[in-house]
């Protein structure tokens, strides 16, 4: 297990790649904002498995936080991440401070347009993508990677991040990885940290919601309203998960369509308190998460109760 270069300018980040891609390696890029988890580990496993040299950069976007969200209270496990990019034979760990990305006097704005940010995450915090297509662009152009690895839980995200590699001729092909999840099924994130027990427990109700819409999938149903209803009426058992949206998109467009066919994308964004949640379930692709029933959920629900005395 060799320890990664940690690189901590962009120039030094193109320094390495130009390297290793004049010496005739191929370079794959994990973008992450840190405290790693298995669903990171994923795609910087299939980054390491299929490029020559696997770069994962860690960075905490402030510019893709709105006011009052949670940029000072994300998670941050540096000496952690770095272990698990050590594990997973990771070459380079870029983790640059917020002015070795935005010095003084920077004054960029990239803003991808049209149906991918017409609505959902774009609507709901605005500004967001924006952000996002900033700091995506910046780490694509820095580090001149063959591949980038994203994950296919946030949507929208890669939606945003295919047009603007398109448009903008970046010259990376962006690669879509399947969502891990927890042995309860609810996917993986670096937010779940927030939830108490008890909330946890409700945050099922998202994951059961998409295993409901898997199944009617499954059993022939095509109306892109009725698979939404049954995901709402899996959340609705849930009383303090306010939800924000429910959708059945076209991935590559994210128009909300009439139909659902294999590759429809079903959406969900959930608060639960100050946590936001979102998840995402690829129809007629993804299988059916596997969560408890909520009979068994509500009689441990009970007991965490119980045990607060
Ligand atoms: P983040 O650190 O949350 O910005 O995520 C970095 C990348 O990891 C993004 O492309 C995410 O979509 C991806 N990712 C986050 N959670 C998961 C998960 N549970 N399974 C697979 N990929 C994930």
């Amino acid at each position: 297990m060799s320890e990664p270069t940690v690189v901590e300018t962009p120039a030094a980040l193109r320094l390495a790649s130009e390297r290793w891609r004049a010496a005739g390696l191929m370079v794959g890029l994990v973008p992450t904002m840190g405290a790693l988890h298995a669903g990171h580990a994923s795609l910087i496993r299939r980054a390491v498995e299929e490029c020559d040299r696997a770069v994962v950069s860690i960075f905490v976007n402030p510019a893709q936080f709105r006011p009052g969200e949670d940029l000072e209270r994300y998670p941050r496990t540096v000496e952690q991440d770095l272990a698990l990019c050590a594990g997973e034979g990771v070459a380079a760990v870029y983790l640059p401070l917020v002015e070795a990305v935005y010095p003084p006097g920077f004054a960029t704005s990239v803003s991808v347009t049209g149906t991918a940010t017409a609505g959902f995450d774009a609507e709901r915090r605005p500004g967001h993508f924006d952000g996002v297509a900033l700091i995506v662009t910046k780490l694509l152009v820095a580090a001149r990677a063959d591949v980038a690895y994203f994950g296919a839980k946030d949507a929208q995200q890669c939606a945003v991040v295919r047009r603007l590699a398109t448009d903008l001729d970046i010259g990376t092909r962006i690669a879509v990885c399947p969502t891990v999840r927890d042995h309860d099924g609810l996917a993986l994130s670096s937010r779940n940290a927030y939830l108490s027990p008890e909330q946890r427990l409700q945050a099922l109700a998202i994951p059961r919601g998409l295993a409901a819409a898997a199944r009617a999938v499954a059993d022939g149903v095509s109306d892109a309203s009725a698979v939404v209803a049954a995901v709402e009426l899996e959340l609705a058992a849930s009383p303090d998960l306010e939800v924000e949206y429910v959708a059945a998109v076209d991935p590559e467009s994210f128009v909300p369509v009439a139909t659902v066919i294999s590759g429809t994308q079903i959406l969900v964004a959930a608060r639960i308190s100050t946590t936001r949640l979102i998840d995402t379930l690829c129809a007629g692709v993804d299988e059916a998460p596997a969560v408890p029933p909520r009979a068994v959920v509500a009689s441990a629900v009970g007991t965490a109760m119980a045990g607060r005395g």
